[in-house]
């Protein structure tokens, strides 16, 4: 009897993981993905899901790159997936009203300058993409209900959002239609043969494979001794509130500062989110439920009579210097690694698959990806 094998294992049931296996078999190559606990159970399941938002830290140099493409894979991937699954991944155009609340941060989003290099340069790339600044009764007549205490606000059209659940689970669906499979289980490490990877070690049996692809997001550090190269995380955990509001829905994406209100297609709103140094904790707690309601009732105040229906709380894979971690694993033939998303990384997700992919199917990306080198850290 021939012993099991799988051309390609994912570890890692995230966006990143389920990308990779979705573009590897669009080009014909089956993987395996081992996910320890559910597809889409983490970040990639509970994300805010915004699109083509800016974060001018995240959005530069060969980042926007892949930010540029991966917006272009998931307007193309929304049609896509469901033609090949059925399952309607709700992505939208959502337009953002940022609100300014005090004459300082209302003059630097009124400068072109202050606008920002990056959002100029993404504005160039994308037509129909448009930044612009609206009074105060601009801005309401977008969204009545935002404070009267608003000067004003960045009124941001071509941004988007889409459902980070079912365009996770229909990518890995998808990959399974073509061959590809879904299997539960815990890698703990790889078996090599010299400096090439020959195995996964999946709850503890020996699965040999030819290449291995690490997207475990968070818990991507885990895999260092695996590699041989150190992978440095410092995950980032994100609470957020789902409420009911009485009333019509919020017309679009409202906030201020980092805190955000939208409701999504189903009928809830979703406000937040924290940005908490916690180590690898996904638990809530009242203190974040407490902070969030105060950051998003100063944009909303209506949003105090919403009724919570859910809170949730998640880990942004971020890496201990805030880039990508992208490409083969220097020194290991077979070995790549797909992370670093941090709080852009569904934005990113389908292109850090498709990039992951042509390395594997080709040998080479149109993006480069030295930057994001994961032997970088050693
Ligand atoms: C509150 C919040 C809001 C966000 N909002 C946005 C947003 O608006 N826009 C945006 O672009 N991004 C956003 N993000 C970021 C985005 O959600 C993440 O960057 C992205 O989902 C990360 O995907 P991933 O596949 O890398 O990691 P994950 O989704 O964490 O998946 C990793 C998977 O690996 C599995 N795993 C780990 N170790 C093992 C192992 N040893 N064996 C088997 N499986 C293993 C885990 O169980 C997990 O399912 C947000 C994140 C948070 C937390």
């Amino acid at each position: 009897m021939t012993k099991p094998s799988a051309d390609v294992v994912i570890v890692g049931g995230g966006l990143a993981g389920a990308a990779t296996a979705y573009f590897l078999a669009t080009e014909g190559i089956k993987s395996v993905i081992f996910e320890r606990d559910a597809v889409a159970g983490h970040a990639s399941g509970f994300s805010y899901a915004a699109l083509g938002t800016f974060d001018e830290d995240g959005m530069t140099g060969a980042h926007f790159d892949v930010a540029s493409h991966g917006m272009r894979l998931h307007r193309e991937l929304a049609d896509t997936l469901l033609e090949e699954t059925g399952v309607n991944v709700e992505f939208r155009e959502r337009p953002s009203l940022s609100l300014a609340f005090d004459e300082q941060e209302a003059e630097s989003a009124r400068d072109p300058v202050g606008l920002g290099a990056v959002r100029r340069e993404w504005e160039i790339d994308r037509q129909g993409y448009s930044v612009t600044w609206v009074n105060p009764q601009e801005a309401r007549e977008i969204e009545p209900r935002i404070s009267p205490d608003a000067l004003g606000a960045v009124f941001t059209e071509g941004t988007s959002d889409v459902n980070a659940y079912r365009l996770t689970l229909a990518l890995a669906m998808a990959a399974e239609k073509r061959g590809s499979e879904l299997r539960y289980g815990t890698v703990s490490g790889l078996m090599r043969d010299g400096d090439r990877v020959t195995g996964a070690i999946v709850n503890g049996a020996e699965l040999p494979c030819e290449r291995l692809v690490v997207a475990m997001g968070p818990w991507s550090q885990a895999a260092s001794d695996w590699l041989g190269v150190p992978i440095l995380m410092q995950p980032w955990k994100g609470q957020i509130l789902r409420l009911r509001l009485p009333g019509s829905p919020i017309r679009c994406s409202v906030g201020g500062g980092d805190h955000f209100a939208s409701t999504k297609p189903d009928g809830l709103t979703w406000v937040g989110p924290t940005f908490e140094n916690a180590g690898l904790d996904e638990s809530t707690t009242t203190e974040g439920r407490d902070e969030i309601m105060a950051a998003v009732v100063k944009n909303i105040p209506s949003l105090a009579e919403g009724r919570l229906e859910l809170q949730t709380a998640c880990l942004r894979p971020l890496s201990a210097d805030r880039k990508l971690i992208l490409g083969a694993v220097p020194g290991l033939e077979g070995a790549y690694v797909a992370t670093g998303g941090g709080r852009l990384g569904l934005m990113m997700g389908p292109a850090m698959g498709w990039l992951t992919s042509n390395l594997i199917v080709k040998g080479t990306t149109s993006v480069p990806l030295n930057e994001f080198d994961p032997g970088r850290f050693a």
